[in-house]
């Protein structure tokens, strides 16, 4: 018997991989770092030659896997997919490395979560595609030298800094994704409410738009989620109006549908509001250590880290100083609490 929730969890991943665009053409926005691979990867195709290593960074859903998987497509390419806790140790960077088919794309998300010695030996793999592999131990120890087909890493990080220096120098090409504006979600909204067969008018488009975090995953959950609400209470005469014969949403459905999955008017979910709240209330606005912050919320640190405050200072919220995180101005009235300094004036 399978656990429900995991194969929910399965069906919202294919869904997700089924909404993916193929190319760069239909990949939205992004426009210098799209303008930048393409460069690079016909550069790489005039020559018939695999593509420099390419390092993306940027918080999750931005599209990283996506353009991975892009590089491989347009340039004809298989592609390996693994991620850094799957490698612990050098020897399953080995076993990866040189499985690798002449110009296979190796995508490895959470780069920075490789193990060390893996590390070491990516240096030398990524520069001369070639890894010494030690056998033996103590003095009897030696190193054999392992030529590797020629292949194009593309790895993928929530978190570039936490990437040793001579890691991030071998890549050929670093891009950080951006949020997304709200009309770039529009977009991806649209483009995916076709493939879903869920009507969408313009205005329902731009509320999903605006509650998206800036991120184009939570756009299409949330469009799902909208659609499963038009579809339940949107009745028989709007059942089946939208493309495809699926159902109409209104922009009363997103309204009601993002309420019930506790995502507010600007798009915080319940562990953004968790985070202001007490950096407003408990810590008196901060300044505060992030890992005290993310204790008070019961959630990791690197999630608050690559997720939440990123958002968070990316739309006024919260701001980093040397002694720690505090609440802005706008934080109050969004949280409709009094900001200290308005009590004075
Ligand atoms: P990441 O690897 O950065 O976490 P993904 O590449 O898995 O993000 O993207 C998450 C989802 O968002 C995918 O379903 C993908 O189709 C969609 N998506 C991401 N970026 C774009 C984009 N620029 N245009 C259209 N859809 C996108």
């Amino acid at each position: 018997p399978r656990d429900p929730a995991q194969a929910q969890d399965e069906i919202e991943l294919a869904v997700e991989g089924a909404l993916r665009p193929a190319s760069l053409a239909e990949f939205v926005g992004q426009h210098k770092v799209r303008a930048q691979m393409q460069l690079l990867l016909e550069a790489a195709a005039m020559q018939d030659r695999p593509a420099d290593h390419i390092l993306l960074s940027g918080p999750p859903g931005l599209g990283k896997t996506t353009l991975a998987m892009i590089v491989a497509h347009e340039s004809g390419r298989p592609l390996r997919l693994s991620s850094g806790p799957a490698i612990q140790h050098a020897g399953d960077l080995a076993a990866l490395l040189s499985s690798l088919t002449p110009g296979e794309v190796l995508f490895i998300d959470e780069i920075h979560r490789m193990a060390r010695s893996a590390e070491e030996m990516l240096y030398l793999a990524m520069e001369d595609f070639r890894i010494d592999i030690m056998v033996g131990k103590g003095a009897g120890a030696t190193s054999i030298p392992l030529d590797l087909a020629p292949f194009t890493l593309v790895g993928a990080t929530t978190r570039a800094g936490l990437l040793p220096n001579p890691l991030r120098d071998r890549f050929g090409f670093t891009a950080h994704l951006e949020y997304y504006e709200p009309d770039e979600l529009e977009k991806v909204v649209e483009r995916s409410a076709t493939m879903l067969g869920v009507g969408v008018p313009a205005h329902a488009r731009a509320e999903i738009a605006r509650r998206s975090r800036g991120t184009p995953r939570i756009a299409n959950r949330l469009l799902r989620r909208v659609r499963d609400y038009a579809l339940v209470h949107g009745g028989a005469d709007r059942a089946s109006t939208g493309p495809r014969g699926g159902p109409t949403a209104t922009q009363a459905d997103v309204n009601a549908a993002l309420e019930l999955y506790d995502v507010d008017r600007i798009g915080l979910d319940r562990l953004d509001r968790a985070v202001l709240d007490a950096l407003v209330h408990r810590f008196r606005g901060g300044p505060v250590g992030l890992s005290t912050l993310a204790v008070s919320v019961g959630e990791e640190g690197e999630t608050i880290e690559s997720v939440v405050e990123p958002y968070l200072v990316r739309i006024g919220f919260m701001g980093r100083t040397p002694r720690g995180r505090i609440a802005t101005p706008d934080a109050y009235a969004h949280l409709g609490a009094r900001h200290p300094e308005s009590v004075l004036g």
